[in-house]
């Protein structure tokens, strides 16, 4: 089955068994949970558009292995057409769900093995590009999730991993067998992995010799034994426990991250992509984060959707020809395209590996990226703005149902009379959601730390602008002897 549809895909989770943490507590059955179902919902999304006739060119893809029609999330680029399909699916997307959709981090994590397996194999003679072609033609045979898992705890940030004092703060192998290795730590923040088949992890680094221990990449299904999830608690999370609905803001769709412990985890040799090669780990740090600084078009299809409402907002409130409100949303369009530009740029200018994968352009991946650590900032200030204080002060769908006092919430929040009090609570809790709720954890502390913190982007940029280039013309145009 290359394909699934969104309830094949829902019931393919439910075999899983899975060992969830949720306030303290078993999650018994993830799927049917209020809390995470709808972070169930938004992958489904990137199933269902697969079938969708309007949207398939850009979700489906050609497998270069087998040939046959697969989801573009399990694909591997072979073009630059492919790179830029992949930045307009993470828009359109973003744009349809309102949240993180989650499938991303795996097609970035095996786009990114594609190339460091084969590079390794080519130092080496090691056999690890076999290895993950094999696990990758699996993945699009069944048309799996697959989380991408980089971030280890770290610890003291000022040591590298061997010094920590806990030796569990990054990923490392505790048991080598015939069969397989023995792995030990965790990975934080995984976004999707409650809602995924298999885990794909990564050193998190670069490193030196003295940590080969913990360069180690892999893949294992996700209900492995000695796995276990604990859920990141969310602003507003427990909404979606409430009886009515309106307060979630997004009626569908959510998006979710945990804490992944793997406490000696067995892994077997067919699984396993790097083992100690130390000095690949930062190259694959620096592809699985490029490509993912790409995958970040997803805030341009979340701001579509906090546009829109703020449009809504503005009209619901009757001040939608305010010069300065006109403007406003001007401000908004513009920082939410410059953020496509960005994801379109590099992937339109990436460029063929000696593995066969297309890989971004890096300048403007961590470029894209930057932009995203701050305009949704802005475009969310510029929702909040014109929104007014009533999206913080808006009593509950509680009190706006109750027989005593609904009658002057509906009365007293009343803003343009053709408009019901209602539906403007609707869209005030829908802008709650995206700048402050659930979804803010991915449309704004995601754009700041996700793919690496705003940093990582600005050493990667001053890395890699030829500096020296600018300054020969400079030299040259002032008639300056350019040899000097
Ligand atoms: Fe994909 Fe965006 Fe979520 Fe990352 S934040 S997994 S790129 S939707
Ligand atoms: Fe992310």
């Amino acid at each position: 089955m290359s394909l699934m549809n969104a309830k094949q895909y829902e019931e393919s989770l439910r075999k899983l068994n899975f060992k969830i943490y949720m306030f303290g507590k078993l999650v018994e059955n993830p799927v049917d949970d209020p809390i995470i179902r709808p972070s169930m919902n938004a992958v489904a999304a990137t199933y269902e558009l697969a079938h969708s006739p309007e949207h398939e060119d850009l979700v489906t893809a050609t497998s270069h292995i087998t040939g046959k029609k697969i989801n573009r999330f399990t694909h591997i680029h072979h073009s630059t057409e492919d790179l830029v399909k992949k930045s307009k699916m993470g828009r359109l997307l973003g744009s349809l769900t309102g949240c993180c959709f989650q499938r991303c981090v795996g097609m970035d994590a095996m786009n990114a093995l594609s190339m460091t397996t084969y590079d390794i194999d080519q130092k080496y003679g090691t056999q690890y590009n076999k290895h993950f072609l094999k696990f990758l033609e699996y993945v699009q045979e069944n048309d799996l999730v697959c989380d991408g898992a980089m971030t280890d705890p770290k610890g003291d940030r000022g040591l590298a991993p061997h010094q920590q004092a806990d030796p569990d703060m990054f990923m490392h192998v505790v048991e080598e067998r015939e069969d397989g290795i023995v792995v030990r730590g965790a990975k934080c923040h995984q976004t999707g992995a409650v809602n995924s088949h298999e885990i794909i992890t990564m050193p998190t680094i670069s490193m030196r010799e003295e940590d080969k221990d913990y360069a180690i990449s892999f893949a294992v299904p996700a209900d492995t034994e000695g796995i276990t999830y604990i859920l990141g608690r969310q602003s507003c999370d427990t909404r979606k426990r409430e009886e009515g609905t309106m307060d979630r803001g997004n009626q569908i769709y959510g998006g979710h991250e945990a804490l992944v412990v793997f406490d000696d985890v067995f892994v077997p040799w067919d699984r396993v992509f790097m083992y100690k090669e130390w000095d690949f780990a930062g190259q694959l740090v620096e592809q699985f984060a490029s490509y993912h600084r790409q995958s970040y078009a997803c805030k341009a299809g979340v701001g579509d959707v906090l546009i829109g409402a703020t449009q809504c907002i503005a009209e619901y409130n009757g001040a939608q020809k305010a010069s300065h409100v006109k403007d406003k949303i001007i401000e908004m369009n513009h920082l939410n395209e410059t953020l496509f530009c960005g994801s379109l740029a590099c992937a339109a200018e990436g460029h063929k590996e000696p593995s066969g994968t297309y890989y971004v352009n890096t300048l403007l991946a961590n470029v894209c990226k930057q932009n995203v650590t701050r305009f949704p900032y802005e475009i969310a200030r510029l929702a909040q703005d014109i929104a007014g204080g009533l999206m913080v002060t808006l009593p509950s769908e509680e009190d706006f149902r109750s027989p005593e006092v609904g009658k002057w919430v509906e009365k007293y929040y009343k803003g343009n009379a053709d408009v019901s009090t209602e539906d403007r609570m609707r869209i005030l809790r829908l802008i709650e959601n995206i700048t402050l709720g659930t979804a803010a954890v991915g449309y704004l502390t995601e754009s700041m730390h996700g793919a690496g913190s705003p940093q990582a982007q600005r050493i990667m940029i001053s890395r890699q602008v030829n500096m020296n280039a600018k300054k020969r013309v400079a030299k040259k145009l002032s008639g300056i002897d350019v040899d000097e």
